[in-house]
């Protein structure tokens, strides 16, 4: 089982894991990773959609 975030090992029995709202599984190692993860996730989705509005 590897961190979703860092990618790092997690030690099964420690970690979090988070389920989104589209039934997607997310492991990680601590709650640095899943604050960062789901920072990112929204930064993420906002540079796609920018970018998409570029291309057209
Ligand atoms: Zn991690």
């Amino acid at each position: 089982m590897k961190c979703s975030f860092c990618n790092s090992d997690i030690t099964p029995g420690t970690g979090k894991m988070y389920v989104k709202r589209d039934g997607t599984v997310l492991f990680f190692c601590s709650s640095k990773c899943e604050k960062n993860m789901l920072k990112l996730g929204r930064k993420s989705r906002k540079l796609k959609w920018v970018y998409k509005q570029r291309k057209q």
